[in-house]
């Protein structure tokens, strides 16, 4: 099978792109192609399981997957999928909702520092302190001097992160306005799915181009070759797990990683 051309996917600093012009599905894909994807996702998941032990017991890298995208693109879906193939010990997921009024008499990266992974980890972010140059942007809670000097925040703190060591790497879930309709009217109508609705999907979801704008905004501002983020097509659910394992892959092997010498002479055991 292909591989992902990352490149074509990685948001250029400085380069504006219109969202709503990015495909949500790769081109040209019949089902027959769509059903190598899971097959692949599959394959590839067993090397992530393997790369992820090295990263555990080398504790010489740690690596942050940040996950963004509308509601119902698919982080909840993503990180079950990933986190089937990887071992608990070492891998965590930290989720960030509405901030609490503790976190609020905070800066806004105080409830996201020390849940950043520790040599050896590799925590995935579902929603992350991008929600805090989206959220209260498109509520007109803040102004342009505000996001801008929070997007040179968050440069400053994750190439702080880089330099300890860790990996960071941005993904955001791209759907469809329609992908979401069917989405939402499937978790109304089903009733296992129904607690995951909250009343802001609907009113965000009458937001949609103001969410569009923020988001290829803090994009394009935050994107670096140490840093990058990636537009991920998520109208497949099959395609964008396979985006992400390839992608954790990817990042993991250019850490080059080796499992650590034993700690003793090994010709000295003498085993009964
Ligand atoms: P969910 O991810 O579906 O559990 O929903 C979490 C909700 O919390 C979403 O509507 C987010 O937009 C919201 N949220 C997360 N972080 C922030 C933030 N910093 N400011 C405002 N809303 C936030
Ligand atoms: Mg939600």
């Amino acid at each position: 099978m292909k591989e992902i051309d990352f490149h074509n996917w990685y948001v250029k600093k400085g380069r504006a792109f219109q969202l709503e012009d990015t495909p949500t599905l790769p081109s040209g894909k019949e089902l027959a192609v769509q059903k190598e994807w899971l097959l692949e996702f599959n394959r590839i998941a067993e090397k992530l399981n393997r790369l992820q032990s090295t990263l555990h017991a080398s504790k010489a890298r740690g690596l942050l997957l940040v996950l963004q995208g509308m509601d119902a693109s698919g982080k909840d879906g993503v990180i079950r999928s990933v986190f089937s193939h990887v071992s608990p010990l070492g891998a965590r997921a930290e989720a960030f909702g509405v901030p609490s009024e503790e976190e609020r008499h905070h800066d806004f990266l105080w409830r996201i520092h020390h849940k950043t992974p520790a040599l050896g980890e590799i925590v995935i972010f579902n929603r992350s302190h991008y929600e805090d140059v989206l959220v209260p942007r498109v509520l007109g809670l803040i102004g342009k001097g505000t996001w801008e000097k929070r997007f040179r925040h968050i440069m400053n703190f994750e190439s702080m992160l880089v330099d300890a060591g860790i990996s960071v790497v941005k993904c955001y879930l791209h759907i469809s306005n329609q992908e979401q309709k069917k989405r939402l009217q499937t978790r109304l109508d089903d009733p296992h799915k129904r607690w995951k609705l909250q009343a802001s999907d609907f009113s965000d979801r009458k937001l949609w181009s103001k969410y569009l704008a923020a988001y290829q905004d803090a994009m394009t501002a935050t994107s670096s070759a140490a840093t990058p983020w990636y537009v991920v097509p998520a109208d497949s659910k099959d395609y964008r797990d396979l985006f992400l394992a390839r992608l954790l892959v990817h990042t993991l092997e250019k850490m080059h990683l080796v499992l650590p010498k034993p700690s003793f002479d090994l010709s000295s055991v003498d085993l009964k």
